[in-house]
């Protein structure tokens, strides 16, 4: 069985309710990718592979929904377009986080909390209307930590936001550090992947979720931390800090939220002696999503960027 993106799925953090927004996928060459990783590596793997070999990963947002009321999304995935990057493999296709939110009845409106783990382009994609430069979730505060914030604010970035994006977002945004976003979640810092990631951690009536943002990119490299991904803006530092949050994921208690990995973003680490390896035991509200397996007309390809 080959892996597709996670389609909707939700799992309760104490009073704290966690959905998985899909916004569309993203795979890319796994070897390319996780530098130090093997083609055997993966070929023992191939539950995280698409029929042709490549790694799969979920693109979307993590809702929360507190008992007061107040809603939380975690990221804004890639927004509504296509990008191949051939060189690496790698493709970005995105489209669906508002109508995913639509579908459970939550209008933009409706977000009191837009918290950023980092501003990548997949994880920036819905800040802006791509029309009229408006902030797509008006209503919201826009919480970033400082260190991300200053490394982006002030140019445009492939990588990262866009002009229309910085403009919607200078305004507003609020920075923090290792603090309370909202009642019962907290950011954590956990730079390297670039240099003002965030984690966060989600608590309520003793348990724990951990959302690990882009600190574990996928499942596997659960087991091997020390796998850099291609992205990673400094991999000692990224190394450092998955394994501060693995060591905090060792025991059964703590669910792991990893919105890059493929079927099912919700998880628990199971930690034996010599390895670690993610359990998925909460079942996805629907089948994982089913996607055309060509890029759609408009998509923008771009060669040679090493
Ligand atoms: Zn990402």
């Amino acid at each position: 069985v080959h892996a597709q993106p996670a389609g909707p799925a939700s799992t309760t953090i104490g009073d704290i309710r966690l959905t998985l927004i899909p916004d569309g996928y993203h795979r890319c060459d796994p070897t390319k990718t996780f530098l130090g990783s093997t083609v055997d590596d993966w070929r023992d793997h191939p539950h995280l592979l698409d029929d042709h070999g490549r790694l799969v990963m979920t693109m979307g947002s993590i809702l929360a929904e507190l008992p007061s009321g107040v809603r939380v999304l975690i990221d804004l995935g890639f927004g509504p377009r296509t990008l191949i990057l051939s060189d690496l493999g790698m493709e970005f296709w995105g489209g669906r986080l508002l109508s995913s939110l639509t579908a459970i009845g939550v209008p933009p409106d409706a977000i009191d909390v837009v918290v950023y783990s980092h501003l990548h382009v997949d994880h920036v994609g819905w800040a802006a209307d791509a029309d009229d430069g408006s902030l797509t979730f008006d209503q919201a505060r826009h919480v970033l930590s400082a260190a991300e914030w200053e490394h982006w604010h002030d140019k445009p970035d492939l990588g990262g936001p866009s002009a229309d994006q910085l403009e919607a977002l200078t305004p507003r945004v609020e920075v923090v550090s290792e603090e309370e976003v909202a009642p019962g979640i907290t950011a954590v810092p956990t730079p390297g992947h670039t240099p003002g990631h965030l984690s966060f951690r989600v608590e309520s009536r003793g348990e724990r979720a951990i959302v690990l943002g882009d600190a574990v990119h996928c499942p596997l490299q659960i087991s091997r931390p020390e796998w850099a991904f291609i992205a990673d803006a400094a991999p000692d530092v990224a190394r450092a800090s998955r394994e501060r949050l693995l060591r905090e994921l060792d025991g059964e208690s703590t669910f792991v939220v990893g919105p890059h990995f493929p079927d099912a973003v919700f998880g628990r680490v199971l930690a034996t002696e010599s390895s670690r390896h993610v359990a998925f035991d909460v079942a996805p509200i629907t089948p994982p999503q089913r996607v055309a397996p060509e890029a759609p007309a408009g998509a923008v390809e771009l060669r040679g960027l090493d």
